[in-house]
C-alpha cells in the first residue's frame, strides 16, 4: 500500500536561487516516492512533469521526452495520486479556479496536490535552457526563459498549492506544470484558460523534506534569506 497522504520533496526550491543546479537524486529513486509530480533535472535541463509513474521533460526547444531513471534532479516533488475532491469546471481562467478553491475549501495552510484533466482554450508555458558551470542565479535563468502557447489544447496540469508559511522551501501559492495529451507541448504554467476540465485536489497530511546530504555545494552554501525569497517570487510567478 502506498501512502497517499504524503508529499515528498527532494531538495528545496531555495537552493536553486543561487544556482545549485547539480542533480542530487536519481529520478528512478524519486519515482519510488510518487507517481505524480513536478520538478527539474540536472543543470535545469527543463521542466519535469510526472504523470502515471512516468517522468517527462519539456526542454527549451519545446520538445517533450521521457526522463531516464539514472538522470538526476536537484529539486522535485512527487506524491502518490489519490484525489480527495473532484469537480468539473468550464469556461474560466486560472484566477477563477484559484478563487473557487479559496472560497470552497479551507486548504490555505495545507500543501495540496492539483490535477486538471481535459480541454483548455489556451495554455501558456515556459521552459528554461539547460545551464553550464559556473551556474548563473535562478533569476538570470528565468530572464532567458522560452515561452510556448497552444490553443485548443487537450492535456493535464499537475502541481501543487503551497502555503505562504513555506515560501522558500517551495514557491508559495500555485506551482503547476503542463503536458498535452499528444506529448508534444508542455512546461511550467504561466497562464491557462479552461474550456472543460475535471479538477482534482489532494490535501496532504505530511510533507517529507529530503536533503542532498552528499552535496558539499549545498552543505557549504550561505543563503541570503531575503535574496532567496525575492528570487523565488521573481522566477516562479
Ligand atoms: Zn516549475
Amino acid at each position: 500500500m502506498v501512502d497517499t497522504s504524503r508529499l515528498f520533496q527532494h531538495g528545496t526550491l531555495a537552493l536553486l536561487v543561487p544556482g545549485l543546479f547539480d542533480g542530487t537524486m536519481k529520478v528512478g529513486e524519486l519515482l519510488k516516492h510518487g507517481d505524480t509530480g513536478i520538478g527539474t533535472t540536472d543543470a535545469l535541463g527543463g521542466e519535469m512533469i510526472i504523470l502515471d509513474g512516468v517522468a517527462y521533460l519539456v526542454t527549451s526547444d519545446g520538445k517533450v521526452r521521457t526522463v531516464a531513471e539514472n538522470e538526476t534532479t536537484p529539486f522535485s516533488n512527487a506524491h502518490f495520486y489519490h484525489a480527495k475532491d473532484k469537480f468539473r469546471l468550464q469556461n474560466c481562467k486560472m484566477f477563477d479556479l484559484e478563487k473557487k478553491i479559496a472560497s470552497e475549501y479551507d486548504y490555505q495552510n495545507l500543501f495540496v496536490g492539483i490535477k486538471l484533466t481535459g480541454d483548455f482554450k489556451n495554455v501558456k508555458t515556459r521552459s528554461v535552457k539547460a545551464q553550464a558551470k559556473p551556474y548563473p542565479s535562478l533569476m538570470d535563468v528565468a530572464k532567458d526563459q522560452v515561452v510556448f502557447t497552444e490553443d485548443n489544447s487537450k492535456g493535464t496540469i499537475v502541481g501543487y498549492y503551497s502555503p505562504a508559511l513555506f515560501h522558500g522551501m517551495t514557491a508559495s501559492g500555485y506551482h503547476l506544470h503542463y503536458l498535452n495529451s499528444a506529448l508534444s507541448m508542455g512546461g511550467h504554467i504561466l497562464e491557462f484558460e479552461i474550456e472543460d476540465v475535471v479538477v482534482e485536489l489532494q490535501p496532504f497530511e505530511t510533507v517529507e523534506q529530503h536533503f542532498p546530504i552528499a552535496s558539499s555545494d549545498f552543505k557549504q552554501a550561505e543563503f541570503d534569506l531575503k535574496q532567496v525569497h525575492a528570487g523565488i517570487t521573481e522566477a516562479e510567478k
